[in-house]
């Protein structure tokens, strides 16, 4: 059995753009841009940070701040205004957690952000690994106060699983929010206390210190976030507050995507497609994962293989046209000549002379986690390939490797694996007929990577080869 044939022209031409962008000089001038997931506890003051800070860079009115508070105290919950910002329903404020929504976009004035996703959300793990696999950083949010650290709050359950979730899909920068530092009056003490703790688990999980930055902030007052200064007791910390420090690392990723988008090929994962009334024309939304796309260009969808035009390109909150995107962008392309019954969640899309493989079955590298059961030949989990999930079993357990030089084969003869270890292991979707576009990791740092959860816990995580 090969894969599904899908009945769809395929093109393997590249079409021209209808307005050619100088894209090098389109790179000189454009904005900086990036996304960040907002990861951490829950009642780690994650929604209310996201509300404040929403709030000062006038991304929501004051208006709705103002009826937001009224119905929170209305219904007994006073402080909860500023998380509500990111809310949905009726139905959620009442129960008091808080829920998903798209990514959303907001500018300062040098910078673009996105959110991939909202806080809340990501206390489900599968929606918290969606969030992570699309965006540039994890802006972990820690609850400095004092109970909350040493009952082993923070270095327990999510800020440690998130934290390692992160290191596994290959996002490389950490910025902690260090937050609720308002209820242990600024002390310099308790930030640095905090700090060190965090710091060796962030080593052992496999950061480097380039790679974490650490603001003190209260979401709740305000301070330390973007338009509220820093108190007298917080003197010690001479650094940049919450969104300067967003800005600065923005520009930095920008700069460095933006280096590679020339030669690089098209690559967009697809988060949603949606028909339109047209006959053969879909909207598909998603992230520019690598190269560039122009309105006129032709791309190629897999794993259905079909080829569709690229008649437009929107962009941020209020859908505003755009003629170029590029790498880590998020943006809505219409296409023509796409058939939407077969573009699914987490399926991707390249440029056309670019081939994408699509299989059911492949080799990884992987290093596996502490686990009750060891994995076998059979054994069935959860496969995360960025946004994509789907079911899948061991075929084959090829060889157990060496952790620090994955040349060095320990042994070959393979039985079962075991927490802790790293090994060469193949692969298989099980749902019949299912095939899903592959990339190795040496094509795609990002896309190249899978996880494996099983019974709601991360067994194992690691590369396609
Ligand atoms: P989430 O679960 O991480 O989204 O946390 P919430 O934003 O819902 O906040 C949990 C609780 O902590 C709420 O009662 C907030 O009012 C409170 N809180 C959040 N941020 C701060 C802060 O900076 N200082 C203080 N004192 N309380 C905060």
């Amino acid at each position: 059995d090969g894969p599904p044939k899908y009945s769809y022209k395929r093109v393997s031409i590249p079409t021209k753009p209808t307005n050619p962008v100088d894209i090098q000089k389109y790179l000189e001038t454009s904005k900086a841009h990036c996304s960040f997931v907002v990861l951490g506890h829950v009642d780690a003051g994650k929604s209310t940070l996201m509300g404040r800070l929403l709030y000062d860079v006038g991304a929501v009115d004051n208006n709705h701040i103002r009826k937001l508070k009224k119905e929170s105290e209305r219904i007994g919950k006073g402080s909860f205004h500023f998380a509500w910002v990111m809310d949905q329903t009726q139905e959620e404020r009442e129960r008091g957690v808080t829920v998903s929504i798209c990514p959303s976009d907001f500018e300062t004035a040098n910078t673009q952000f996105t959110i991939v996703d909202a806080p809340g959300h990501s206390d489900f793990v599968p929606n918290a690994i969606a969030g992570i696999s699309l965006a540039d950083i994890a802006l972990l949010c820690v609850d400095c106060g004092t109970d909350a650290f040493e009952s082993g709050f923070n270095l327990d359950g999510q800020t440690k699983e998130h934290t390692i979730l992160a290191r596994s899909m290959g996002v490389n920068r950490i910025v902690v929010a260090m937050n609720k530092m308002d209820t242990v009056e600024w002390y310099y003490g308790r930030f640095d206390q905090i700090k060190n703790e965090l710091s060796t688990f962030f080593k052992d999980v496999g950061f480097k210190e380039d790679q974490i930055d650490w603001v003190p902030c209260s979401g709740l007052s305000g301070e330390g976030v973007y338009k509220i200064a820093y108190p007298e007791n917080a003197s010690w910390y001479k650094g940049p507050t919450l969104i300067e420090k967003l800005e600065y690392v923005a520009q930095h990723i920008s700069n460095s995507y933006h280096n590679e988008v020339i030669g690089s090929p098209f690559l967009f994962s697809i988060l949603e497609a949606i028909p339109t009334n047209k006959n053969e024309e879909a909207i598909i939304s998603g992230r520019v994962e690598s190269g560039s796309i122009q309105p006129g260009e032709t791309i190629t969808i897999y794993p259905s293989e079909q080829s569709a035009v690229v008649s437009k390109i929107l962009v941020g909150n209020d859908a505003k046209s755009s003629h170029i995107v590029v790498k880590g962008d998020f943006a809505t392309l219409r296409l023509r000549h796409a058939h939407v019954e077969d573009i699914e969640t987490g399926d991707l899309a390249g440029a056309v002379d670019y081939d994408v493989p699509v299989m059911r079955e492949f080799s990884t590298q992987l290093l596996t986690f502490k686990m009750d059961r060891p994995i076998l030949p059979g054994t069935s989990f959860m496969l995360f390939r960025g946004i994509c999930q789907q079911p899948a079993r061991v075929s084959k357990l090829v060889s157990i490797i060496e952790k620090q030089d994955p040349s060095k084969v320990i042994k070959k003869k393979v039985r079962h694996l075991g927490s802790n270890q790293a090994a060469i292991v193949e692969i298989e979707l099980t749902e019949r007929k299912r095939y899903i576009p592959i990339l190795k990791i040496k094509e795609n740092k990002r896309l190249g990577r899978i996880l494996l959860r099983k019974d709601g816990r991360t067994i194992a995580a690691g590369a396609v080869i």
